[in-house]
């Protein structure tokens, strides 16, 4: 089971300072309950309780998964420091027999906030290939964009179960409430296929980000 530090934080609302627990590190199979919250979204989530403010924080943390064999780095900012220990845990993953053996066959992702989180667990835990669920956003944000209209920009789009089945992107706005749109998988699997060779070209050794960008640039053929 991992350990929580009590760390003192503020909330932005009332200044009322309060503790609050953190965790560094959250490993499945043992912390379940933690595992919870992130698929509730509330792993980071504050309450206040003298103003009933709730608001979000984002603190280093490592979300490994033992039995799936992924490890999420959650980098709230990508500073010196930040790209520092990357680049330190990447150079250890290729030179230490230890680690590498222990972690064979695993997938090492970096995440910036809780959204990412989310969707990262439940793709992988839904036995999915998130480079492809990222390519596959590509398809979708000219539609979206069209029935949006102008005015409106797109803030995120996150992979997501739907209750009765099958998965949904969650599309969050500047200035609109979040939609759902229906994921065809067929394109998908469609793209597991012919994108597999750039995909697999572009996909870094250790820790890295595979997110929008990534998609972009994967569809574009601009990376090779
Ligand atoms: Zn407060």
């Amino acid at each position: 089971m991992s350990e929580a530090r009590v760390q003192k934080i503020v909330c932005p609302k009332c200044k009322s300072e309060m503790d609050i627990k953190v965790w560094d590190k959250v490993e499945i199979p043992y912390d379940m309950e933690l595992k919870n919250k992130v698929l509730q979204n509330t792993f980071f989530r504050v309450d206040c309780v003298p103003c009933q403010n709730t608001f979000t924080i984002a603190y280093k943390c490592q979300y490994n998964d033992m039995e799936r064999k992924y490890l999420l780095w959650v980098a709230p900012a990508m500073d010196e420091k930040t790209q520092k220990e990357i680049s330190e845990y990447n150079y250890k993953l290729q030179t230490d027999n230890q680690l590498r053996l222990a972690q064979g066959g695993y997938r090492y992702r970096i995440v910036s906030n809780d959204n990412e989180l989310r969707e990262k667990v439940v793709i992988f835990d839904e036995g999915l290939d998130d480079r492809y669920i990222e390519t596959l956003k590509i398809v979708y944000v000219p539609l979206i964009k069209n029935k949006i209209g102008e005015g409106t920009q797109i803030t995120g789009i996150f992979f997501d179960r739907k209750k009765t089945g099958g998965y949904q992107f969650i599309v969050t706005f500047d200035n609109k409430p979040p939609m759902s749109a229906n994921v065809n998988m067929d394109i998908y699997h469609d793209m597991t296929k012919k994108l597999a060779g750039i995909a697999e070209r572009n996909t870094p050794q250790g820790l890295c980000r595979i997110d929008a960008d990534w998609g972009l640039k994967v569809m574009m053929h601009e990376v090779e």
